[in-house]
């Protein structure tokens, strides 16, 4: 019993002198969703090596910037980060300093010359065995290899508490649209075996979230040994105390009646909502960006959706400013808007990528032109998202709740199938409850339901 106690107080005193050796990372994550699963994924994998997850660079030893090189601008905000960070690494030679995912693949050498003190490069294959580069004695450490089989099976990622947990299903682009970075810096397209992704999306559910979204560039170009996206889907559908499914982001070119299919099928579980990427109206540009489909052939697909879910909420991402976009062109944008009437749109002015087939054609949309259209959309969407939100008025949604409003102690909030916000009463609802009530009004970027 003595001898108990003993070890028990010597546990004590020995245990918070490990905690403080073991070693602290900090990841900040830029860019899209499947750079916020792959840090859950490194996290996950640093964690296995008895690494501890800080929050704050202050107080870490291993700094982790995961960055995205789709638009200029994204990888200019890395370069200034990177400038505030130098301060902690003068202070602390040890610290290491890594920038990892897209920049990374597409600008290494330059991040070495310009940023000496960066010690680890990481592209987005290269996450598996980081314990290795940590160990090593080495100033800089870069590996960027593309690989044509990872997909990080096997490994869990270390999510943060909440509702939605985000899966990847397939990695890498082969489309190659001619503006876009994406199939140069992840590689060609690989897919995950269904009963992997099954697995971890059970495993998701049975540690307390409510509501899975399947990540990947091309989500529907899911293809693992001929078994396609809405297998997939199927059988995700059958996960024990699921609530919620959604997938982001597919591409039209892979959107098919099957498809349509398994949502009325599996209504309201598999959300009313698709993102369904237009990037430009007219079909001079659609072909220059090689989307691989035409106006008519995107418009029918539109049909054809709410043919089979009439109430789907569709989104859209869209480029103003491709080289060689007229006016004319731009006029066709606003006409699809105008007769999809998008639930939001994410809207961007074109930036020239390197490596792309559009890096060489003449960039020759003045920025003054780029701004007027981007303006112009935006405006237009705005008076699209307030349309579609008054919609809602006197409709009885299902609603995933989330937990407490910020704005008072005696509401909550919740999301629609349509990522919608919506406030209602507390009463005696609980956080992932799935519950239907009647929208009695629409503010903002806010739906309530207050009687
Ligand atoms: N795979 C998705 C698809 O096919 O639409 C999109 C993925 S991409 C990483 C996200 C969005 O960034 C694109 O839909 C596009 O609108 C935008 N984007 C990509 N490259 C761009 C560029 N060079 N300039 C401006 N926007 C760009
Ligand atoms: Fe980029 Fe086109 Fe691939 Fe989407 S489909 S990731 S826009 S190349």
């Amino acid at each position: 019993m003595i001898w108990t106690h003993r070890l028990f107080f010597l546990f004590l005193h020995i245990y918070p002198i490990f905690k403080s050796m073991q070693k602290r990372f900090y990841i900040e994550t830029y860019g899209c969703q499947m750079n916020e699963y792959d840090s859950e994924i490194l996290a996950g994998i640093l964690q296995s090596h008895d690494f501890i997850l800080s929050d704050s660079p202050e107080d870490a030893d291993l700094i982790l910037l995961n960055t995205c090189s789709v638009r200029e601008h994204a990888e200019q905000k890395i370069h200034s980060r990177l400038g505030e960070l130098k301060h902690l690494k003068d202070k602390r030679p040890d610290l290491k300093l890594g920038v990892i995912g897209c920049m990374a693949q597409n600008l290494k050498n330059d991040i070495i010359k310009s940023k000496p003190y960066v010690n680890l490069i990481l592209g987005p294959d290269s996450y598996r065995h980081i314990d290795e580069y940590l160990d090593s004695e080495k100033k800089h450490i870069i590996d960027t290899k593309l690989s044509k089989y990872e997909v990080y099976n096997g490994l869990f990622p270390a999510r943060k508490e909440g509702i939605n947990a985000w899966i990847s299903i397939m990695r890498g682009c082969n489309k190659f649209c001619s503006y876009c970075i994406v199939p140069y810096t992840r590689g060609r397209e690989r897919s995950r075996s269904i009963e992997s992704i099954v697995e971890e999306a059970q495993k998701s559910i049975d540690n307390g979230f409510a509501e899975i979204t399947l990540l990947g560039q091309n989500v529907n170009s899911f293809d693992h040994e001929g078994r396609k996206f809405p297998e997939l889907l199927r059988a995700i559908a059958k996960v024990d105390g699921l609530k919620r499914l959604r997938y982001t982001s597919p591409h039209p070119q892979d959107v098919d009646e099957e498809l349509m299919r398994v949502h009325a099928e599996f209504k309201p579980l598999i959300a009313n909502h698709i993102h369904l990427p237009l990037q430009a109206g007219s079909d001079n540009v659609l072909k220059a960006m090689n989307r691989t489909y035409t106006q008519e052939h995107y418009l029918k697909l539109v049909d054809m959706i709410r043919n089979f879910v009439p109430d789907m909420g569709i989104t859209t991402d869209i480029i103003v400013g491709f080289p060689g976009e007229t006016e004319e062109d731009f006029r066709e944008t606003l006409k699809v808007m105008n007769y999809v009437k998008y639930n939001s749109a994410y809207t961007f002015k074109y930036s020239p990528r390197p490596y792309t087939k559009a890096w060489n054609m003449d960039d020759n949309v003045s920025e003054e032109d780029k701004s007027a259209r981007l303006t112009e959309l935006i405006a237009l969407q705005k008076k699209h998202t307030l349309e579609r939100y008054r919609d809602m008025i006197g409709k009885e949604v299902e609603i995933l709740v989330e937990g407490r409003s910020k704005k008072s102690p005696e509401e909550m909030k919740g999301r629609t199938a349509c990522n919608k916000i919506v406030i209602f009463p507390k009463l005696d609802y609980k956080p992932k409850d799935m519950i239907k009530r009647k929208i009695t009004d629409a503010q903002g970027v806010s739906l309530f339901s207050r009687s």
